[in-house]
């Protein structure tokens, strides 16, 4: 039997496993004991699974599968962040970071190859976007970094803070998050769990009717809307005023808020009198800011303010009562940071060659 006809168990939740099992005429306990081979030992080779019956072992390997994105490249940088080039069943590459002790071990996963927001001072952006990602190759992602850099008996958190929108692919975002959350898994809490978006909308929307709960990141970057269309192109459909009022709705738990991310550009949002605009919109929300001064890179026509203009920027925040953190770059030397994710392929191909990559040629 060809691979692409078999079941990719990678792909799927643990109630449906069980029905595979099912399916195959087997009992469906062991479902509990495949679903820890693959995310608590990280083993994708059924002749692994020692303690499941040798016919069964045998069945799967027929059968069915783990698809499980490989690693093409590694990369380590000096402050102990590190960038995985991950390559896809079809060929195509994503990235993954892992950003040690922020004070927790964080993985930083992608959701989608590319990104269709075009965001204006952004690298992902512009690739343009190549497809969504499956929640298998979400969720696979986490097994990756977990067992390559020898953490799958450790705790880590993640942030949807790769390339793409994860609201731009809802399903297998929310389906990846399930299968982590599984306590036969790796048994994640919505609370180790961060999704950032520019805000979709309906996504949103939907988001906020979800039994399982990531904590929410919000990419904000302007205090008008005018400001918002052109950095973040998807304000021309869903303005700041409905973000912000989607927000407001939001429910959030007790204790908890909502992180507001706003990248720092010099002389186009970094004023005095932006900073008192951004207190004044985030009023009855509760909020937190974390600015992101700019990671420059020669592709983005923008300037990183200096260091004086965000601690400026910050004092106004925080002497009005909002809780404001700076965000430190991480693995720039590497391209790892915020906004820096993009694949070579992307980086080197010629527009027709790339025009072809994203018809699946
Ligand atoms: N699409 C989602 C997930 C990506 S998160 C979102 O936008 O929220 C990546 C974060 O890094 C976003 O807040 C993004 O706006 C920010 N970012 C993008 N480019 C950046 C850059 N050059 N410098 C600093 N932050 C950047």
């Amino acid at each position: 039997m060809s691979t692409t006809s078999r079941i990719d168990l990678a792909e799927i939740e643990l109630p449906e496993l069980e029905q595979v099992l099912a399916d195959l005429g087997q009992p469906r306990f062991h479902a509990r004991q495949i679903f820890q081979w693959i995310y608590k030992r990280g083993h994708v080779d059924f002749a692994d699974m020692s303690d499941l019956p040798r016919d069964l072992r045998a069945q799967l390997s027929t059968e069915c599968a783990v698809t499980t994105p490989a690693v093409e490249r590694m990369e380590r940088s000096i402050d102990g962040t590190t960038k995985f080039l991950l390559r896809l069943r079809d060929g195509k590459f994503i990235e993954s970071v892992f950003i040690p002790d922020t004070p927790a071990q964080t993985f930083c996963i992608s959701t989608q190859v590319g990104c269709a927001m075009k965001c204006a001072f952004c690298l992902t952006g512009k690739m343009g976007i190549y497809r969504n990602l499956t929640a298998g190759e979400i969720a696979g992602q986490v097994r990756v970094l977990a067992s390559s850099l020898g953490m799958l008996d450790q705790r880590f958190n993640i942030v949807l803070m790769g390339m793409g929108e994860p609201l731009h692919n809802y399903e297998a975002t929310m389906k990846a998050l399930r299968i982590l959350a599984d306590e036969h898994g790796f048994g994640m809490s919505g609370r180790r769990m961060t999704l950032s978006t520019v805000g979709v909308l309906p996504a949103l929307e939907r988001l906020a009717t979800e039994p399982l709960m990531p904590n929410l990141a919000i990419s904000l970057h302007a205090t008008t809307e005018d400001q918002r269309d052109l950095l973040v192109p998807i304000n021309r459909k869903y303005g700041l005023k409905e973000l912000l009022d989607a927000c407001r709705r939001f429910p959030i738990k007790r204790r908890e808020r909502i992180t507001f991310e706003y990248v720092m550009l010099q002389d186009v949002n970094d004023s005095p009198e932006d900073a008192r605009r951004l207190v004044r919109l985030l009023h009855g929300i509760r909020a937190k800011v974390n600015l992101l001064p700019l990671n420059e890179a020669p592709a983005i026509p923008f300037d990183r303010p200096s260091d004086d203009r965000v601690d400026r920027f910050a004092r106004i925040l925080s002497e009005r009562g909002i809780t404001v953190s700076v965000r430190k770059s991480r693995g720039r030397d590497i391209r790892a940071a915020c906004g820096q994710l993009i694949t070579d392929s992307a980086r080197t191909t010629a527009p027709g060659k790339r025009l072809a990559m994203l018809m699946g040629t």
